[in-house]
């Protein structure tokens, strides 16, 4: 019989796991009565939450520059960019928007914004976005394939495609004159990574852009997701709890045997190597989760999940332990 609440006899409900309490390190400021926070990031930049998803837009002298709409912030996104234009007695009227990314969690609000509004984004978010079709993401109409200088306002923002991370077609967005960089789906500061990475495409890609990131001069950081900004810092311990997974991934890859898995599955190769994969990702988690439980909040809800992922690309990408018949 399945667990069921004891107040409310619901099912299920008794039988969620308990985690590590989250560190006060990961959390970032109130939410206000609507459910976001708009903060300024420096001088004429600024960034919107809702606790788990981030936008950020900049006040100019022609307008304001919008960077990513997440649906989750929503209509928010309007309300913040009110309040501080009002606040600061600046134009509120959104000229420009900017996608990081094609992706609907970080896009998908969008058409909230009129048809006027100038949408900027990588040559490939633009394909991906014809490819998708979707009514709340209207395609770019302004692109770029490598590097470009966006002069909007007097305010100067820096686009750049370093090759494929977490998607084929995510981008660094510099604010030279802010000391900021943007940088979305990557590293979560105070937080280990969601499901698989980061739900990452290409993990040499995700595993190489911190330190692309940490090139660039900058002391804000604008992650796209969690509840607080980050630091130089966050994207120096991101590196290392990477570093620490990849080191213990190649250990798990060498040190569990598979001989076992397919003698007592010797019928059904498809259970040998799903009980193989569970036992490498247990093996190469363990001794990360111990040692990042209470410094990266819910590194012991998802580093398995990244460690499985990290796993098949130090195999299939990087060829390591593959074993060749003789
Ligand atoms: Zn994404």
């Amino acid at each position: 019989m399945a667990s069921q609440s004891p107040t409310t006899g619901a099912p299920g409900a008794t039988a969620l796991p308990d985690y590590a309490p989250v560190p006060q390190s990961a959390i970032g400021p109130a939410l206000n009565e609507q459910g976001y926070y708009v903060g300024r990031v420096e001088r004429n930049l600024y960034w919107v939450t809702d606790g788990s998803y981030q936008s950020a837009f900049l006040t100019t002298k022609d307008g304001v520059v919008l960077f990513d709409a997440p649906p989750t912030i929503g209509g928010n996104i309007r309300r913040a960019v009110d309040e501080i234009a009002s606040a600061n007695g600046v134009s509120n009227k959104v000229t420009h928007l900017v996608y990081s990314h094609h992706h609907a969690d970080h896009a998908g609000a969008s058409s909230l914004f009129d048809k006027n509004v100038i949408r900027i984004g990588h040559e490939e978010t633009k394909r991906l976005l014809l490819r998708d079709n979707d009514p709340a993401r209207p395609v770019p109409e302004e692109t770029f394939s490598d590097r470009r200088t966006l002069k909007i306002g007097g305010e100067r923002i820096e686009l750049a495609w370093r090759g494929p991370n977490h998607s084929p077609d995510n981008i660094y967005i510099h604010f030279p004159d802010h000391d900021t960089l943007m940088l979305i789906d990557i590293v979560n500061p105070g937080w280990a990574p969601i499901s698989m990475s980061n739900l990452s495409e290409d993990i040499p890609g995700y595993i190489a852009a911190p330190a692309i990131a940490l090139d660039y001069p900058w002391k804000h950081f604008i992650g796209g997701h969690v509840g607080r900004l980050g630091t130089r810092d966050d994207l120096t311990l991101h590196q290392q709890y990477m570093a620490d997974i990849d080191a213990s991934v190649r250990k798990a890859l060498v040190s569990v045997d598979p001989t076992p898995f397919f003698q007592k599955y010797y019928d059904n190769p498809w259970a040998a190597v799903s009980a193989l994969f569970d036992a490498w990702t247990e093996a190469g988690a363990a001794p990360v989760i111990e040692k990042y439980k209470g410094v990266l909040a819910a590194a012991d809800v998802y580093t398995s999940s990244t460690v499985f992922w990290v796993m098949e690309s130090i195999r299939l990408d990087l060829g390591f332990a593959s074993y060749v018949h003789p």
